[in-house]
Order: C-alpha cells, then structure tokens, then sequence
C-alpha cells in the first residue's frame, strides 16, 4: 500500500490506467512484431506411450520481442483475442503448419500429424472455412493429417453453429480436437452431437495424476468417455514416466509433454525425428 494516502478510489484508477496502457503497448508490439515476422512457431511432439514412436507434433506460437525476450502466448493470445487481430495472426499460423505438414511428410513421416491451435474469434470469422481450405490447397498438405484444436469452452459455446462449423471441417477432411479437455464442467451431452475426432486431456489433471484421486478419476472418466464415443484420446503436459504409466494403464495410448519433448524449432524437431525414425 505504498500510496494508502490517495485513497482506495484513485490507487485503484491509477492502477487500472497503467495496466490499459500496458496492453495497449502490448497490443502495439504485437502488431508490429507480425508485420515484422517476429513471431515464430515452435512444434511439440506427440507419441505413442507405448514405443514412444512419434505420432504427431502441436504448432505454437512464440512471441520474440525486441530485446530478445519471449512473451509467452497466454500473455498475446487473450489480447489478439480481444482486438480481433487473431484472425491474420491465426490464419499465419494454419498456413504456415500446414506446410511444415508437408515436410515433416516429405523427410519420411507422412504419419505425424500437426495440430493447430484455433482460436474463438477465428473459428466464428466467416471466412474461416475458406481459409482452412485455402492453406490445405496452397500447401498441398494432406487434410487428415491436419488437426484443428478447439477449446472445451468454444465447443459449448452456440451448439448449432459449432456444430455447423465442425460438420464443414469434417468435410474438407481435416481432423478436430476438444483441447484443455475436463476444464469446462460441462454437460457432456454437447459431445453427441459434435464431430470430433480426439479429447485432450488437460494438463492440470495430469499434473496430480498420481497423487490426488480426483485427478485420476477426471482422467480415467475423459479415456472412457472417449472410447465409448468412439474418439480418439491424448494427455498434455506429461512430464513424468509415472504419469505415462498410469495413463496407459488407464487406457490412454498417446501422450504429449516434457517427458517426451518440449516446444522445438523446425530444425531440432527433424533432428528429433530423425533419431525416431522407425
Ligand atoms: P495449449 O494449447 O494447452 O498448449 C499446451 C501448452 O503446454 C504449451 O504452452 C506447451 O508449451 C505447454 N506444455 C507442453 N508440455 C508441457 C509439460 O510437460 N509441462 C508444462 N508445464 N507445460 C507443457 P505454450 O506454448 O506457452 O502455449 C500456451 C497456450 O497458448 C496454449 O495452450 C494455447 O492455448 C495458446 N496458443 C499457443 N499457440 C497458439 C496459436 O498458434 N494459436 C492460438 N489461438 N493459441 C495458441
Ligand atoms: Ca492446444
Ligand atoms: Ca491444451
Ligand atoms: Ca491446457
């Protein structure tokens, strides 16, 4: 309480002014650091738990400012949300995935299949069916090997007009996931009626899997919801062969996290292929 002296009211203001302005300078920074070609993707595997063969790799994005510090995405994600900006930053990211897809498929792993991040505002943009499509035809990448993550919460959103959307998508060929699976405390019954094809465990269930009951039952409840939906399943944020243990003892036969690999560039990620190659 340095300036306890200004009051509650005018602390409070000031302290409302000075984080309006830091995200505008933010939301500034962002701009120009995609006009500048300052952000960047970086590829996390995913693998089989059981042979650790590489199945597929997320796209996420990274941020490096000026001072060669990373600005972590939950920090620009929530902002380029917000002003819309999303919609180009997003469109970037599909396309620029979708032709890593081709090579990571062309140095000799056409099964690896690249996850891509969508956020709400770009999922709900109507031209984001035609940019889907437009990335697969410009890059040549292969449709099912292209996954669309969507969170929980987008998917409970307008049940109609996601359920339109997922249809579309479906259509084209391209696979989707419920990402950040578990956090929504939904209703489960939106699931019926959208086509997915993969539930993603969240990380916060993963991370006290094998110390707090509850987690393992949240996981245990996602892996069985998804066989007898008939859809595919993966955890994040595996981090200790402990938890790859119980996950597979659960039912769950791929996983993504720190145990296995973090967040590479397009280089490491080949190299890292490379030395999986089967
Ligand atoms: P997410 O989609 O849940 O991505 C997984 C996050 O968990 C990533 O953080 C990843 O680096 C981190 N992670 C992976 N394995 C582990 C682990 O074993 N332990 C721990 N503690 N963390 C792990 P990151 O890259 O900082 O991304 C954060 C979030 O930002 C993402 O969460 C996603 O919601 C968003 N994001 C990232 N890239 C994009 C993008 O291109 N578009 C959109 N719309 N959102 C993105
Ligand atoms: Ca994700
Ligand atoms: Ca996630
Ligand atoms: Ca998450």
């Amino acid at each position: 309480a340095k300036s306890r002296h200004r009051g509650e009211h005018s602390f409070f203001t000031r302290d409302m002014n000075v984080e309006i302005e830091e995200r505008v300078k933010l939301l500034h920074g962002l701009r120009s650091a995609f006009d500048n070609e300052r952000l960047f993707l970086m590829y996390q595997p995913q693998v089989r738990i059981e042979s650790g063969e590489p199945v597929g790799v997320e796209a996420l994005i990274r941020w490096r400012g000026d001072d060669g510090r990373f600005i972590p995405p939950d920090r620009f994600i929530p902002l380029a949300e917000h002003s819309g900006l999303i919609v180009n930053i997003g469109n970037w990211v599909m396309r620029l995935a979708c032709y890593e897809q081709v090579k990571i498929a062309a140095a000799g792993f056409p099964n690896v299949q690249m996850a891509v991040n969508v956020s709400l505002a770009q999922f709900r943009h109507q031209d984001f069916i035609n940019q889907v499509r437009s990335a697969l035809a410009d890059t040549g990448a292969v449709a099912h090997q292209i996954e669309l993550e969507i969170t929980e919460s987008m998917a409970m959103e307008d049940a109609d007009f996601v359920a339109g959307k997922l249809n579309e998508l479906a259509q084209l060929g391209v696979k989707v996931a419920i990402d950040d699976f578990g956090t929504g405390f939904s209703s489960l019954s939106y699931l019926q009626r959208l086509r997915v094809d993969r539930l993603k465990i969240d990380r916060s269930f993963v991370k006290d899997l094998c110390t707090n009951q509850r987690c393992r039952q949240v996981a245990e409840m996602v892996i069985q919801l998804s066989r007898k939906l008939g859809l595919g399943v993966i955890a994040e944020g595996v981090e200790e062969a402990d938890q790859a243990k119980v996950l597979l003892g659960l039912g769950c036969p791929d996983a993504q996290g720190y145990l296995y690999a973090r967040p590479m560039e397009p280089e490491a990620l080949h190299d890292w292929l490379a030395e999986r190659r089967a």
